[in-house]
Parts: structure tokens; sequence; C-alpha cells
């Protein structure tokens, strides 16, 4: 039994349940200040580097983002037949962008409403924010939704990197953006967008897909381990027509820490009590 050490540094804590959760000592605090969207924070850690913390949830820490930003971007990248043109909504901190510019692909817009994260990421994260200074990315801060609503724009692959759906973030999980997504993707093309814990967030995760496959002739979930998000198990949501994202088409980028094929296909295998939430 371990004996209960009083915390030797103040501590920054998300609780992923009542009495459960994620703690930090960092050892410095690099950035604390709200933006006009949410609150935003920067802390040093020994054991899992730098973190981003957006309303006090954690987005990213440099110990695992490589976990998140492989898996959000290759399968879809892998599957798709010859990938041009990729819209990515949220992903402020650059780490989707970074991965997606692996591939030969001709134009990259970056749909971020908080032009803060923006600049937060490229002060702190340089080894994730730098893709976006390549001359293929377009940034635009604006609500992912309201662009997608006024633009005319096809694109291949639609990736949705957001927040989980609260606040900002709603806009991303609703009927009339899915909608839109729809008709903005080509006619082979992947939307894919992050879709919580299937532990913690059962019932979103349930409506959610179910909504996706209502619109879309394909609709798949595949599972990552992400060290410091809830339950650590983290879904990706898939909706494509004509085209099925378990078909690996090319071979994946070399230096990937993650992603290679096999992982590939075992990420589609669900385990029980995830399959028993879409029962
Ligand atoms: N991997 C993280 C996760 O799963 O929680 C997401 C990381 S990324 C930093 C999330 C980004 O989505 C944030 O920078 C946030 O500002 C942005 N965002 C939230 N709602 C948005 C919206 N409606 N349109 C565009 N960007 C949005």
């Amino acid at each position: 039994m371990s004996e209960e050490i009083p915390p030797s540094k103040p501590q920054i804590k998300e609780y992923h349940g009542k009495d459960f959760g994620l703690f930090f000592e960092p050892s410095s605090i690099l950035y604390d200040k709200s933006s006009s969207f949410q609150h935003i924070t920067v802390i040093e850690t020994e054991s899992a580097g730098r973190v981003l913390l957006l309303d006090g949830l954690v987005m990213f820490s440099e110990l695992d983002e490589f976990l998140y930003h492989e898996m959000i971007t290759h399968p879809c990248m892998v599957s798709h037949p010859d990938p041009k043109k990729v819209l990515v909504i949220g992903g402020g901190d650059g780490g989707t962008v970074r991965e997606l510019l692996k591939y030969p692909v001709e134009e990259i817009i970056l749909v971020e409403i908080d032009p803060e994260v923006i600049e937060v990421s490229k002060r702190f994260f340089p080894n994730i924010s730098d893709s976006l200074k390549s001359e293929k990315v377009e940034i635009i801060n604006s609500d992912g939704a309201e662009f997608l609503r006024n633009s005319r724009e096809i694109f291949d692959i639609i990736i949705v990197d957001s927040s989980d759906p609260v606040g900002p973030s709603l806009s991303l999980f609703t009927e009339t953006f899915i909608d839109d997504v729809l008709s903005h993707l080509s006619e082979k093309g992947f939307y894919v967008s992050q879709s919580g814990s299937p532990i913690f967030h059962g019932e979103h995760l349930r409506e959610f897909f179910n909504l996706v496959r209502r619109k879309f002739e394909n609709a798949d979930i595949y599972l990552v381990p992400v060290i410091s998000y809830p339950g650590t198990i983290w879904s990706f949501t898939v909706g494509s027509s004509g085209i099925d994202i378990k078909e690996i088409r090319r071979k994946p980028p070399e230096g990937l820490r993650f992603y290679n094929t096999d992982i590939h296909i075992s990420a589609f295998s669900l385990p029980n009590f995830v399959k028993k939430i879409f029962e």
C-alpha cells in the first residue's frame, strides 16, 4: 500500500471522473492567459515535457502528442488514392499539419478559431508548429463550421482536430456541420474527426457515430492510446463514400513513431466494450 506523500510542488489536475484523473507537478508555468475563446495554459514538466491545456483540459503533451497526431492523419492519407487538397479544422498547434506535409499534398487549409493558440504554439512548441510556416499551408482564423458554410471549396480530406464538444467546438459535432462536410468532400473523400473517449464519453460517441453513419455510405471508428487523455483509449470517427479507409493504398512515410500498416488494420478492431456502445 503506497503511503500518501504530500505534493512537493503545486499541482495542475485534470479530473477524468469525480475522484480520478491526471496530475502534473510543473517545474514552471510558461503561459497562463485567457484569449477571447478559452483559457490557454502551457506548463513545463520533467516527465511529459511541455503540455498545452485549454480551459484546464490537456490538448497534448510533448511526451505523447505523436500518438494522436500520427493516428488522426496517416490512416486516411495512406488509404486515399491521391489526396491533394486537405482541410484541417482546429489543430492550431500544427501537429496534424506536420504529419500531412509528409505526403505530396498540394494545399492544406487550416481553420483555427483562436489565433492565440497558434501564437502560443509557435512560441512554446516549435517542433510541432514549424509546419505551419509551409507555403502549402493557408491559415484562416474562423469557426470551422462557419468557414465550411460559406466556402465553395471541395476537399479530398477533411480532418477535425478540435477540442472536446464543449464551448467553441460544439458547432463541429452538429448535423448541420456534417451536412456541410458532405457537400465539401470530393467523390472518394474522407472525413475524420476526433470523437473522444469510449470509456468516459460513450454516450456522445454513440450519438456522434450514429449521426455520421446516417449521413455517409461508410462510417468507421478506430482507436489509439493517448497517455494524457481521459481513459487513455481515444477514438476517431470516419465518414466516407465509395472508398474504404481500412484498405491501404500506399506506403506510409519513413520515420513514423507509432503508425504502421499493422497498426492501421488493428486500430479498427474494436474491443467488446466499445462494440457494446453501438449495439
Ligand atoms: N488533440 C486535441 C484534443 O483532442 O483535444 C485538440 C488539439 S487542437 C489544439 C484543438 C483546437 O481546436 C484548439 O486550438 C481550438 O481553439 C480549436 N477549435 C475549437 N473549436 C473550434 C471551431 N469551432 N473551429 C475551429 N477551431 C476550433
